[in-house]
C-alpha cells in the first residue's frame, strides 16, 4: 500500500508538519481506515506540547477518528470494506492478559494509544487492531460522533461506572470538548444536573444540553454556596483549580472523579474525605465493548457532540483554538 500522508509535530510545541510515513504490510488482525473525520482532543494538545513526557516525536496526532474502512487483515472476521468505523484513545492491546480476557481492554498494560508511539488521526488513513475500529450507528453524522470516540467515552463511562441514576445531584466541571457531551450523558442518565464553567457565556447552551443548573466559578464564593450538594462531580478540566472546594461541594457518599489532567498534583483533606465517606477517583477512555455500548446510548438519546470544522490542511488553526478556550465545542477536522 502507499504511503500515509498526515500532519505532525516534530519537537514539543511545534506546528504542525505535512508528514508522511509508510505503514509497511497490514497486519492479519488490522484494518485499514480511509479517515474522513478526526475530533481535536485537548489530549493531543498535551501530547503536541508533551506535557506529560510521553511524546515520541515526529508524530501524528489524532485520536478521535471517523473513517471508512478500506482493507481488512486475512484473519479478520468482524469488519468488512466500506463499513464505517469509529477509532478512539486506543489503537491495540495484548489480547491476552487478565483485562483483555475480560473485556477491559483499556486497562491492559501493554494498551497502544492511537496516537502515542504510533501515528493518529490528523492523516488520510490509518491502521488499528479490527477490534478498536468500532461500528458507528447510521443515524450518527460523522462530524458529530468523531467526538465521542474519546471525549464522549470519557464521560459516560465514569457516570456509568459510578451508578449515576435519576436520583443523582450530577456536576460536570470545564463545559468543553469533553463537559459539553458530560451534560448530555448525565440528562441521559436521568441525574440532576449542574454545570460548572468559567465561561459565563455558556450557560443557555450549558442548560439546553442538560443542565438544570449552572455555576459560574469566576463568581466569588461560588463553591461554598453548594458546599454539601453532590454526590458525583466529574473534573473535565486541564488546570489547576480549587479541588478542596469540589470536595466539599459533595454530600456524604459523594464521588470526585478526575478525567482531565491538570499540570499538578490534586491536594486534598484527609478528614473531609473520612467524615461524609467521600471518595475521589479518576477514569480513563474505554474499552471496544464500552464504546459499542455509548455509541448505542448516544443514537438513542440524541448525544452528539457541537463541532466547528477545519479542513484537515487547517490543523493549527484547530489547536491554536482548543488552547485559547475558544471552541464551541469541538473542534473536527475534515478531509
Ligand atoms: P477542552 O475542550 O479544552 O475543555 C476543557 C474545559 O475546561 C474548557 O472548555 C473550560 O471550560 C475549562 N477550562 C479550561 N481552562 C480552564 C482554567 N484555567 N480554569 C478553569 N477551567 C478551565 O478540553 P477537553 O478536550 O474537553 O479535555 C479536557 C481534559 O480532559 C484535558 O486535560 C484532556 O487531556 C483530558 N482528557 C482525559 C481523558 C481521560 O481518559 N481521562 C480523555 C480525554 C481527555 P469552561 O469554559 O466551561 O470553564
Ligand atoms: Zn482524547
Amino acid at each position: 500500500m502507499s504511503e500515509i500522508h498526515g500532519f505532525a509535530a516534530h519537537a514539543a510545541g511545534a506546528h504542525l508538519l505535512p508528514y508522511k510515513y509508510d505503514p509497511g504490510d497490514l497486519g492479519p488482525n488490522e484494518v485499514e481506515v480511509k479517515i474522513s473525520h478526526c475530533g481535536v482532543c485537548h489530549s493531543d494538545v498535551h501530547l503536541i506540547d508533551n506535557d506529560w513526557g510521553l511524546s515520541k516525536f515526529p508524530f501524528i496526532p489524532g485520536h478521535e477518528i471517523v473513517g471508512a474502512v478500506i482493507a481488512v487483515g486475512s484473519e479478520v472476521r468482524d469488519r468488512t470494506v466500506g463499513e464505517r468505523v469509529g477509532i478512539g484513545w486506543q489503537a491495540d492491546s495484548c489480547g491476552i492478559c487478565e483485562w483483555c480476557r475480560q473485556g477491559d481492554e483499556h486497562l491492559c498494560a501493554k494498551s497502544q494509544p492511537t496516537c502515542v508511539g504510533r501515528n493518529g488521526g490528523y492523516a488520510d488513513r490509518i491502521r488499528v487492531n479490527a477490534k478498536f475500529a468500532i461500528p458507528v450507528p447510521t443515524v450518527l453524522e460523522s462530524e458529530n460522533v468523531a467526538p465521542l470516540l474519546c471525549g464522549g467515552i470519557t464521560v459516560y463511562s465514569p457516570l456509568r461506572n459510578h451508578g449515576v441514576r435519576p436520583s443523582s445531584r450530577v456536576g460536570v466541571i470545564g463545559i468543553g470538548g469533553l463537559g459539553h457531551i458530560g451534560l448530555q450523558f448525565a440528562k441521559a442518565f436521568g441525574a440532576e444536573v449542574t454545570a460548572f464553567s468559567t465561561s459565563k457565556d455558556k450557560e443557555a447552551e450549558a442548560k439546553s444540553l442538560g443542565a438544570h443548573h449552572f455555576v459560574n466559578t469566576r463568581d466569588t464564593g461560588a463553591l461554598k454556596k453548594v458546599a454539601g450538594s453532590f454526590d458525583f462531580l466529574l473534573s473535565t478540566v486541564s488546570a489547576d483549580q480549587d479541588w478542596q472546594g469540589y470536595v466539599n461541594a459533595l454530600r456524604p457518599k459523594g464521588t470526585f472523579c478526575v478525567v482531565g489532567v491538570p499540570p499538578s498534583p490534586i491536594q486534598i483533606q484527609a478528614f473531609s474525605l473520612i467524615g461524609g465517606q467521600r471518595g475521589i477517583s479518576g477514569s480513563p477512555t474505554g474499552s471496544p465493548r464500552d464504546l459499542h455500548e455509548m455509541l448505542d446510548v448516544a443514537a438513542r438519546h440524541g448525544v452528539k457532540a457541537i463541532t466547528e470544522r477545519f479542513a484537515m490542511a487547517k490543523a493549527n488553526d484547530a489547536v491554536a483554538k482548543v488552547k485559547k478556550n475558544q471552541v464551541r465545542y469541538r473542534a473536527v477536522l475534515t478531509n
